[in-house]
């Protein structure tokens, strides 16, 4: 199973990713954390992205690439966080790193901006304040339709209402793969 996941920060991309890896057994590569773990180690991947990541700007496709690079293993996975542009999405599949389904989990910005701020006030992330979750909305609109509609065109996209409790989802995502 090859699973990716799309949608905006804060539709629960995390936590839907996790569930599926645990229920298919296979690994979840968020990129979000594995360039968030450069950035603690202080690694020269870790130095690059550190600015576009407290901007809430995307970290250049050569960066990320070379992240994520090494925790792709044969088999299955779940993508979370990538691709979130079409030439991400054309690079994933001129690699062979094609998905089987690409999930997208959709709500509004309103909700979005409240379980942002709740998770930046419980010490969760520096870019979960006001203005960087702003632009990272901002960016995500500009650049998901044409994403969406590449994966629609192939057949692949499953889309969910995200809005609803954790479990619910969880339980339409898991119907969705099964
Ligand atoms: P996330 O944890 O998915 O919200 O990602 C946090 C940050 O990591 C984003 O705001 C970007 O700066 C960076 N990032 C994660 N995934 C990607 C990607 N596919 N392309 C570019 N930047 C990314």
């Amino acid at each position: 199973m090859r699973v990716l996941m799309i949608g905006p920060p804060g539709a629960g991309k995390g936590t839907q990713g996790a569930r599926i890896a645990r229920h298919f057994h296979i690994p979840h590569i968020a990129t979000g954390e594995v360039l968030r773990d450069h950035v603690s180690r202080g690694t020269a991947i870790g130095r690059a992205a550190q600015g576009h990541l407290d901007r809430g700007e995307l970290v250049p496709d050569s960066l990320l690439f070379n992240a994520v690079r090494g925790a792709f293993a044969a088999g299955g996975f779940v993508l979370d966080g990538m691709p979130r542009t079409l030439d991400q999405a054309r690079s994933l599949e001129r690699l062979g790193m094609t998905a089987d389904v690409a999930v997208h989990l959709h709500a509004d910005d309103e909700e979005l901006t409240r379980r942002l701020l709740a998770r930046g006030a419980s010490g969760g992330r520096s870019d979960d304040v006001e203005p960087v979750i702003r632009e990272r909305l901002r960016r995500y609109h500009e650049l998901a339709a044409p994403l969406t509609a590449w994966y629609r065109l192939r057949g692949m996209l499953v889309s969910l209402d995200a809005t609803r409790p954790a479990h619910l989802v969880g339980r339409d995502v898991l119907a969705a793969l099964t």
